[in-house]
């Protein structure tokens, strides 16, 4: 997606030795719903023939992109949670995830009456890195017996590989930004 390229090569910034890039004035820290809602509208487009029925993410930073998408597809979005909450009854799906950004493994639990194998089920992300977040999520659609639609990512950092696994398995991985490589001042985009 041209827009969301040219946004991270204006306010990207790499940081963390390479690994992460910081996108804080529209995608994690300020959002601007607008883009926001054209990016869902461009992830939702392209998974438009694949019968979703509801879109899953993980909180926080995949919220507002999700329920964008979700909005488009016309399904709810239900969220993960990292913590457990009082409010949290009945039967949960769990599983765990190693947070690459905040260096730390989460328990990510959705309530089983959220989830069951009539629905098909497309992830959406911010980011797709070493796809922790991705295969704890597609964990949560197994144990729900529902059936995976694929995922849809707004910025995919392909060197770190957290698709290959799933996409050899035959599933489809949606971004609308693929990073090939990255440095400051310099971002390699896949085609
Ligand atoms: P993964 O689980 O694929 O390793 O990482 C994906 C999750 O980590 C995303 O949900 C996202 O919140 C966070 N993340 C991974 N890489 C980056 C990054 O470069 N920048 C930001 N802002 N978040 C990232």
């Amino acid at each position: 997606m041209q827009e969301l390229k040219a946004r991270i090569l204006a306010e990207g910034q790499v940081i963390g030795c390479n690994e992460v890039l910081k996108v804080d004035s529209f995608l994690n820290h300020q959002i601007d719903p607008q883009f926001i809602m054209r990016m869902g509208k461009e992830l939702a487009g392209r998974f438009q023939a694949a019968g979703v029925t509801k879109v899953l993410t993980v909180e926080a930073s995949g919220i507002a992109v999700a329920m964008a998408v979700a909005l488009h597809l016309g399904v709810p979005v239900v969220f993960a949670k990292k913590k457990h909450a009082v409010t949290q009854q009945g039967g949960l799906y769990s599983a765990e995830i190693y947070s690459f950004t905040r260096r730390e493994t989460v328990h990510i639990t959705v309530e089983s009456r959220y989830l069951d194998a009539r629905d098909v089920v497309l992830v959406v992300d911010d980011f797709l890195a070493h796809g922790e977040a991705l295969h704890g999520l597609t964990e949560l659609i197994k144990q729900a017996g529902a059936k995976l639609a694929g995922a849809g990512i707004v910025i995919e950092k392909r060197f770190q590989h957290g698709g290959d696994q799933l996409r050899a398995d035959g599933v489809t991985i949606e971004a609308l930004a693929a990073i090939e490589k990255m440095e400051p001042g310099h971002i390699v985009f896949a085609e």
